[in-house]
């Protein structure tokens, strides 16, 4: 997995791990990033509640 520039995890819903990082105004953003092989799937969202409903919706595209 590449490593990301000031991404520091915080927690981890199911394959979707969430992560808090600074964009490059210097505002924290709240990533969710899904760990599974093949599906790739990342959002940023402004709060972290957003972050999670969003991880804990995540559904993996099959393949
Ligand atoms: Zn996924």
């Amino acid at each position: 997995m590449p490593a990301r520039d000031f991404f520091h995890s915080v927690m981890r819903i199911g394959p979707v791990q969430i992560g808090t990082r600074r964009d490059r105004h210097g505002h924290t953003r709240h990533a969710a990033v899904c760990t599974t092989d093949g599906c790739g799937w990342s959002s940023d969202y402004s709060s972290s509640s957003a972050a999670q409903l969003a991880a804990r919706t995540h559904r993996c595209t099959p393949r």
